[in-house]
C-alpha cells in the first residue's frame, strides 16, 4: 500500500530503511519484493505459527488481563539484531526453507471466531510490520466481527502506514531496545528516533500501549542511560505506560551470559520512581509481574506465570481499598 516508482525500480515506504528495489529484488526484511512493479511480501498469509495464547505471554498486562487471544506469526524482520530471541522465524536470510501453512484473511477470522472465549487477533511472533497489507485486511476484518486486535512490533515503521493501522488496532506492546542510537546502529542495525515517533503517535491516537524493555549486560543496562529512558516515557507517554521490563538469555550471534535477577529488580526500583506499572518478564517472581495500586500498593492483580488471580473486591477500574483509578481495560470476557 506504500510504495514509490523511483525510475525503473520502487521504494518501500512501509519502514525508515525506505529501500529501493529492482525487479525481482528484496528489501532489508528479505520478505517485500519488487514484483512486476509492486512490493509484494512473497509469504502473504504464511504463518509460521497460530496459537490461542494468554494476553499476558504477548505481554499485555493491562488490557483484558486474563483474556485468550488468537496469535499469529509470519516471516521476517525489518531489523536485524543479533541477540534476535525469535531468529528461527524473523531472520529469513539464515533459513533454508519457510515452513507453514498459507491462510488467507477469511479463513483467520474465522479460526478466531471458533472459540468464544477468544477475544480477537494478535499479530505477533515476528515483526508484522513487514507483512503490513495482510494485518491490515485481517484487522479491518476483525473490526466488523468485534473482534480486539492487537500488534507486538518493534516499532519500526513510518508514520503513513502506523497511521493507516491505528483505526483498526486496540493495542500494541513495543520493543524500546535501548535508548542510545549508537545501540539500534550497532546491535539491530535500524535507528531509534523513528521508534520513538511510533510510541508518540500510538499515544497521541489514544490507543491502549504497553513496552517492552529486553535488558542486556553490558549493552543497554547503563542505569543513567535507562533512567533517561523512563523520564522520557513519562513525560511523552504518561506515568501509566505499562513497562516490561525482560530478562535477556543467549541467541542468535550474542553469548553474553543471561541478565542477573538482581540487575532487573535494580532496574525494576529505578522505573518504579518514574511509572506506576513496571513489571519483569521472564523472572518468576510474582512480586514482581502482579498488578498493585500505585497509590497504597494493595495487590489487585496476582499472576503466577501466565495464570491469574483477581482480587475479588477489584471491578478494574478502582483499588477496592483506597478507590484510587487504575489505568486497565477491561470488561467481562465470557
Ligand atoms: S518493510 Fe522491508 S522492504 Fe520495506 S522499507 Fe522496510 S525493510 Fe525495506
Amino acid at each position: 500500500m506504500f510504495y514509490l516508482k523511483v525510475k525503473r525500480k520502487i521504494q518501500c515506504l512501509i519502514c525508515p530503511h525506505q529501500c529501493i528495489l529492482q525487479e525481482g529484488k528484496a528489501g532489508i526484511c528479505g520478505v517485500r519484493y519488487n514484483i512486476g512493479g509492486r512490493i509484494r511480501n512473497k509469504q502473504q498469509g504464511l504463518l509460521s505459527s497460530m496459537a490461542f495464547d494468554p494476553i499476558e505471554k504477548k505481554p499485555l498486562y493491562h488490557f483484558y488481563p486474563g483474556a485468550e487471544i488468537l496469535s499469529l506469526g509470519g516471516f521476517g524482520c525489518n531489523l536485524h539484531c543479533n541477540f534476535c530471541q525469535n531468529w528461527q522465524i524473523s531472520q529469513v536470510a539464515e533459513l533454508d526453507h519457510l515452513h507453514g501453512k498459507i491462510f488467507t484473511s477469511a479463513e483467520v477470522i474465522a479460526k478466531a471466531l471458533e472459540r468464544p472465549s477468544n477475544i480477537g487477533i494478535a499479530f505477533t511472533y515476528n515483526e508484522p510490520t513487514v507483512w503490513f497489507e495482510f494485518m491490515h485486511e485481517v484487522a479491518s476484518l476483525a473490526k466488523g466481527h468485534g473482534l480486539k486486535t492487537v500488534m507486538i512490533s518493534n516499532g519500526y515503521i513510518n508514520s503513513a502506514p502506523l497511521e493507516a493501522l491505528l483505526p483498526v488496532i486496540d493495542a500494541f506492546n513495543i520493543d524500546l531496545k535501548a535508548f542510545t542510537e549508537n545501540f539500534y546502529y550497532e546491535m539491530a542495525g535500524g535507528k531509534l528516533a523513528p521508534v520513538l515517533e511510533s510510541l508518540k503517535l500510538i499515544t497521541n491516537y489514544k490507543k491502549h500501549l504497553e513496552i517492552t524493555n529486553l535488558i542486556i549486560p553490558n549493552k543497554n543496562d547503563n542505569p543513567e542511560q535507562f533512567i533517561e529512558m523512563v523520564q522520557w516515557i513519562r513525560k511523552e507517554l504518561g506515568k501509566d505506560t505499562v513497562l516490561h521490563l525482560s530478562k535477556y538469555f543467549p541467541r542468535y550471534k550474542q553469548n553474553i551470559h543471561p541478565t542477573p535477577e538482581d540487575t532487573l529488580i535494580q532496574f525494576y526500583e529505578l522505573a518504579k520512581k518514574e511509572l506506576n506499572y513496571v513489571y519483569l518478564g521472564n523472572v518468576h517472581q510474582s512480586r514482581y509481574s502482579s498488578t498493585n495500586c500505585p497509590e497504597c500498593n494493595q495487590v489487585l492483580i496476582h499472576r503466577n506465570g501466565y495464570k491469574i488471580q483477581w482480587e475479588p473486591a477489584f471491578d478494574g477500574k478502582y483499588c477496592p481499598n483506597c478507590k484510587s483509578p487504575i489505568s486497565l481495560i477491561y470488561d467481562i470476557v465470557t
